[in-house]
């Protein structure tokens, strides 16, 4: 492993993002320039300065408050023309990012207040994704990404949603999602627009298990059938940790095996999400900054004590217990990151090297909501980059490159 951390190399290996948030990934100067142009007044005047406040205001351990940062994203992204623009961008974000596959998201019932209606959002945003891969195609470089359809959770508008998120499957939309406060505003609130999406076949990823627990998940497995969560980390709640003294008082089970051996016992919901490989859309960054996440301390979750370093996340503890974890950014601008990002902090705290990437990127595919033939592809497409890597990075440790 390199001791210069350049992380150049993990910056170029290819990447699918399934839990990306349109509204959560402006670039600095696209917001000041559109704000500029509306008339809204923004808490900082230059790029720079904007930057460092969202990271600041998001940095305040409070999912509420990390969504009052939308406020003004929101406010700059109501304009079709806005709309079509910020997608583009996000398409040219994601493949600096090496992103080969992607699917935004985003609430469209949170695009209409200055007169647009839903399905001129879809469409604007629909145009800008393609805008934008055609830029990247023209470029030599290649990105496919979809829109993921969020209604929010706070609102009753999630049935109407959800049939226009099945309505613009042809335009590349390929699943939907409820967004927005889920303490208080369960899955099982949005009964009919979860019926609608399962009766048209249309997937669905829950944002579930970041700011309530173990019944949000539940429900959101339950309620929603949901093949994904989103985040999905409280899933710890449902550990169990007892010995293999316990189960096997006298030793007839595991002959030989240390009584006081530890044994990670998962609950019914746990059993259901590891077994059947529903997908956990982790991103550790934004945990941090909203305790959504229990702290790890000697491989355990907690049930008390939220995770607030890197190394106290549980995206190893999961990943040791079974779990199908990809990586994701949740919000590029207001938790400052990327995928690279995530992927150098888990090679520094976890020392993670190539091969645990491939195995997250992975799980991102199999996860994704496309065809079995698309996912072939993007596997095969994949795999040189991720085995060039491995191979350098085994040569480079034989190389006794250490000093
Ligand atoms: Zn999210």
């Amino acid at each position: 492993m390199s001791t210069t951390q350049d992380f150049s190399w993990i910056q170029r290996l290819p990447k699918v993002s399934l839990h990306d948030h349109l509204d959560g990934g402006l670039q600095p100067a696209t917001v000041v320039e559109i704000a500029g142009e509306i008339g809204h007044k923004l808490p900082a005047d230059s790029a720079e300065e904007l930057a460092a406040w969202f990271a600041e205001a998001a940095d305040s351990r409070s999912l509420e408050k990390y969504l009052e940062t939308f406020e003004h994203t929101l406010a700059v992204m109501q304009r079709a023309e806005d709309l079509r623009r910020v997608a583009r961008e996000h398409v040219l974000t994601l493949a600096g990012d090496g992103v080969v596959y992607g699917e935004v998201r985003w609430a469209p019932e949170q695009h209409t207040a200055a007169g647009l209606t839903m399905e001129q959002a879809i469409e604007a945003v629909a145009d800008g994704l393609h805008d934008g891969m055609e830029f990247i195609a023209h470029n030599g470089g290649r990105v496919l990404v979809n829109q993921i359809i969020c209604a929010m959770r706070q609102n009753d508008r999630s049935l109407e949603v959800a049939q226009l998120a099945v309505k613009y499957r042809r335009i590349g939309v390929v699943g939907f999602d409820l967004a927005g406060p889920e303490d208080g505003f369960p899955a099982s609130k949005h009964r009919a627009a979860l019926d609608y999406v399962a009766e048209h076949f249309l997937p669905v990823t829950l944002h579930a298990g970041e700011a309530a627990g173990l019944e949000s998940i539940r429900s959101a497995l339950l309620d929603g059938r949901a093949l994904r969560l989103g985040h999905g980390v409280r899933i710890t709640e449902d550990f169990r940790y007892t010995t293999v003294g316990e189960i096997d008082p006298e030793g007839k089970l595991m002959p030989g095996a240390d009584p006081a051996q530890p044994i990670l016992q998962l609950g019914e919901a746990a059993s259901w999400v590891k077994d059947r490989r529903i997908t956990l859309e982790v991103c550790p960054h934004s945990n941090l900054q909203t305790d959504a996440a229990y702290a790890v301390s000697e491989g355990k979750p907690s049930t008390e004590e939220w995770a607030r370093t890197y190394e106290q996340h549980p995206v190893a503890a999961l990943r040791e217990a079974g779990f199908s974890v990809a990586i994701s950014p949740d919000n590029r601008l207001m938790s400052s990151t990327s995928i690279t990002r995530e992927f150098a902090d888990l090679a520094k705290n976890f020392g993670y090297g190539a091969a645990d990437f491939f195995e997250l990127t992975v799980n991102a595919v199999e996860g994704a909501f496309v065809s079995m033939e698309e996912k072939q592809m993007l596997l095969r497409s994949i795999q040189g980059p991720y085995t060039q890597a491995i191979e350098a990075e085994a040569q480079a440790a034989q190389g006794g490159v250490s000093a």
